[in-house]
């Protein structure tokens, strides 16, 4: 009782000391370390979702079943009655759309805001799209407690909507829709992470609009392609390629093949702009091109023409298409960096991310001129189109990846900062053997242990001599010394792996030796005491008489049965070491011999 009421306090008073220092406790350190794991986690599984539904936005290309995969997903995840998706028509008005929404049971067929309810918000229609316009989300925990108006308050009633929040759905630069979480039966507190989430849902799925118009177009454009010249299939292919193509590498050397075998030319290739030079260079970064032409990759181009000429037609969505490049009067500048790749004719097209002007896509014509159709300018814009999606595309999924990469990464350092921490819990500070907290849970496991097996448990109990004297007289701090010493000439004689030294408190140590029976432990005993004697570290005593610091011992061995504890070996080995003191000191006293 005493033991352990005496362990606590040890235990409590190191808090204490740490606090004192100013110093973060290790129980402190474990309580912040055990919330940035929670935090770890959660943002590691909101990233998994996210990427688990948006995988599940790519799988398909028919918006009906994009949209009510995300809705019920987004419902699930968030743990809302529904989900529902908005759209706006030409002024601003707008409806709920039947066929994209989801609500849980007991939600879906009462009052539904997805029966292709028409809700033209007169303030949305005024500020045509009004704060949505700016990309913001708006989240409302309690309708009652917001401050509505009375008429916007009657409209929500009459959905029975207690709380919502609402993200915007942007095609392109288009704001296309909203992306509504609502909570029928009572408030909702939105959590940040929630609205994040939403929001990056309803970003998802302004791609997936803009990809299904694009292949809408596409498929369009291609029927008409398959009556003119039988080209819908390649199209068609190669938007597919394009779409499921998540590496950048990949995508640019799809497109090259592709576009190069579609129009039959010598060369395409993909420059790309250097980001910092402002269009003045650039290198093609993938090419297909005929044996007999040369290649283009690895020259870096440098063209001011570029930057001065021609550099924000592009931006403007500008293609060039050239015949003949000596009969379309193009600069001589320009015509300079033609002649050096050898171009005779070409078509290009400008390749944007978002809203910046990202590289060109170069057909070009080598052995002679050429009279490019219609039909081929066509092809080659409309792939461009693709092309600028996935581009923005595979930037978003590599940024997740990222994300997810870096937080594997903290995970990790965080268990290596938790397991360094597990063993300092478990270490003196002072003489860096294992202390009284990590003895007593190795005592319970090898006493258990043996109890199986029924083999002897020794248990050494050290106590230096007069240690009070050499304290009062040398100093704490010499005392403190003198413990690590005597602890490390006590280590050197252990040589089993399982043998322990623990400090068991102020100068007394602790052995601990698993399968070692009574003359075993009476060898180790001796060993440490002659290891301690051997240090000659000085002792004066009182009255003056010189002599070097001694230890006394208890030693005790017991097989571990059902029927005894280990705390009866520990009594034995204290009453040992109590014999030793009562006979003089600097001695060893054996449990079973008195
Ligand atoms: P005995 O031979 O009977 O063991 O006499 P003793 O003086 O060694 O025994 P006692 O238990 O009276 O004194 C132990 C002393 O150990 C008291 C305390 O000043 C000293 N002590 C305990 N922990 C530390 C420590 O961490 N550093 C130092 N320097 N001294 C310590
Ligand atoms: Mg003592
Ligand atoms: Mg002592």
């Amino acid at each position: 009782m005493l033991e352990k009421l005496l362990h606590n306090i040890t235990k409590i008073s190191a808090d204490l000391f740490c606090k004192l220092l100013g110093q973060p406790s290790v129980s402190d350190l474990k309580a912040q370390l055990h919330d940035k794991n929670v935090q770890i986690h959660q943002l590691e599984d909101q990233e998994k979702a996210l990427y688990r539904v948006i995988s599940k936005i790519r799988a398909s290309l028919e918006l009906e079943t994009i949209f009510r995969t995300a809705t019920k997903e987004t419902c699930k995840l968030l743990r809302v009655e529904r989900i529902a998706v908005y759209r706006f028509h030409n002024d601003w008005g707008g409806e709920f759309v039947n066929d994209f929404e989801f609500a849980e049971p007991g939600w879906d067929d009462v009052d539904t805001l997805g029966k292709n309810t028409v809700w033209n918000d007169s303030y949305l229609q005024e500020h045509q799209g009004g704060r949505y316009r700016n990309n913001e989300t708006l989240v409302v925990s309690d309708v009652y407690s917001t401050g509505l108006s009375q008429c916007h308050l009657e409209i929500l009633e009459q959905f029975h909507i207690r709380a919502y929040a609402t993200a915007p759905i942007f095609v392109g630069k288009k704001l296309w829709g909203v992306l509504a979480a609502y909570q029928h039966s009572q408030p909702h507190e939105w959590k940040k992470l929630e609205i994040q989430f939403l929001s990056q849902i309803a970003t998802h799925l302004g791609f997936a609009v803009k990809q299904a118009e694009l292949l809408a177009q596409a498929e369009q454009k291609a029927a008409e392609l398959h009556k003119a010249n039988q080209q819908q299939e390649i199209v068609f292919n190669l938007v597919a390629e394009i779409r499921e193509s998540l590496n950048l590498d990949t995508l640019f050397k799809t497109t090259v093949r592709e576009v190069r075998k579609a129009l039959r030319a010598d060369r395409v290739g993909i420059f790309r702009f250097y980001p910092e030079s402002n269009y003045t260079s650039g290198e093609f970064v993938s090419e297909n091109v005929l044996p007999d032409c040369d290649s283009v990759i690895g020259i870096i181009v440098q063209d001011r023409c570029f930057a001065e000429k021609y550099a924000v037609a592009y931006h403007q969505g500008r293609i060039q298409v050239l015949s003949n490049i000596y009969q379309a009067g193009i600069k001589d500048c320009h015509l300079l960096v033609l002649e050096q790749f050898k171009i005779k004719a070409q078509i290009v097209v400008p390749l944007m991310k978002g809203k910046t002007l990202w590289g060109l896509l170069c057909v070009h014509q080598c052995r002679c001129s050429r009279d490019w159709k219609t039909l081929e300018i066509k092809f080659i814009r409309q792939l461009a189109g693709q092309f600028n999606v996935a581009l923005e595309h595979s930037e978003l999924l590599e940024q997740s990846r990222l994300q997810a990469n870096q937080l594997i990464q903290a995970n990790h350092a965080l268990e290596v900062a938790n397991s360094k921490l597990e063993k300092l819990s478990k270490l003196d500070g002072l003489t860096k053997i294992a202390n009284r907290r990590c003895f007593d849970e190795f005592l319970e496991r090898e006493w258990n242990r043996l109890k199986q097996t029924g083999n002897y448990l020794s248990l050494i109990l050290l106590d230096i001599d007069y240690f009070k004297d050499y304290n009062d007289y040398y100093g704490h701090l010499a005392g403190d010394e003198c413990l690590i010493q005597v602890a490390s000439a006590a280590q050197t004689v252990l040589k089993r792996p399982t043998d322990l030294l623990a400090r068991y408190g102020g100068e007394e140590f602790i052995v601990l030796l698993p399968n070692t029976n009574e003359s075993g432990a009476i060898k180790v005993t001796k060993l440490i005491h002659q290891s301690i004697e051997k240090l000659k570290i000085s002792h004066t005593k009182k009255n003056s008489s010189q002599y070097f610091v001694t230890v006394s011992l208890g030693v005790a061995t017991r097989i571990p049965t059902t029927k005894s504890s280990a705390q009866e070996l520990v009594d034995a080995a204290d009453k040992a070491l109590y014999k030793a003191k009562e006979q003089g000191r600097n001695r060893w006293v054996c449990a079973a011999k008195f």
